[in-house]
């Protein structure tokens, strides 16, 4: 899942550091900062698809954070630390709001894995990129290679399901089912005629394609 904003809230730099490098390896745009104070306002300024939350952190602890942040509606996901398996600990940072929780010491891909399982249970993933596609959630915009694209509200919808999934398959079932509502007379066709829009608005040559026809089974965004 590339493209995901992550904070990361740790006070303890060798960790804080590794956290960020393998986040950022895996494609994540990370922000890390060192107290709880500077993390409820890093959170708030700019509020990040999941926020990575030590527990024990100087001037305001995580679970502080963590109430403030779920107190204001932040729409960001939270994966807490925490440095004992206590379970006290455990349920005290999911009461306090916690989509998650990572023991320390953890294995790097898991904590990738959580962060990403975190972002999508919250439906999280403002900017996401594909290729040198990059399409921002939260503004609604699409950039294809620096230029801004205009789309049409039910192509951008179509387009954010595809870029969502980036790399797998989706039948024209689930895009109908997905951008038009379940409750839809329009059939298939529909789906074709507005992934020729896509198409012609995005796969401009010399821009190499991203979105491929799949015979018979649907359609696959990738590079
Ligand atoms: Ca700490």
């Amino acid at each position: 899942m590339a493209g995901l904003r992550v904070l990361v809230v740790e006070d303890e730099p060798t960790l804080a550091r590794l956290v960020a490098r393998a986040l950022t390896e895996d494609g994540s745009d990370v922000r890390v900062v060192h107290d709880g104070q500077l993390g409820l306002k890093s959170a708030l300024a700019e509020p990040p698809d999941v926020v990575v939350l030590d527990l024990m952190l100087p001037r305001l602890d995580g679970i502080a954070l963590c109430r403030e942040l779920r107190r204001l509606a932040s729409p960001s996901g939270i994966l807490m630390l925490t440095a004992r398996d206590a379970v006290p600990d455990r349920v005290r940072g999911l009461d306090a709001g916690a989509d998650d929780y990572l023991v320390k010491p953890f294995a790097l891909d898991e904590l990738l894995a959580r962060v990403r399982a975190v972002a999508r249970r919250t439906g999280g993933g403002g900017t996401l990129r594909v290729d040198d596609l990059v399409l921002d959630a939260d503004r609604r915009t699409v950039n294809r290679a620096g230029s801004a694209v205009q789309l049409s509200p039910t192509e951008f919808r179509l387009l954010e399901h595809l870029v969502r999934n980036a790399g797998r398959v989706v039948a024209k079932e689930r895009l109908l089912e997905r951008v038009w509502g379940d409750e839809t007379e329009a059939t298939e066709n529909v789906v074709e005629t507005y992934i020729h829009y896509l198409r012609t608005k995005l796969d401009r040559p010399p821009a190499k394609p991203l979105i491929h026809t799949v015979r018979g089974a649907g359609y696959i965004l990738r590079s």
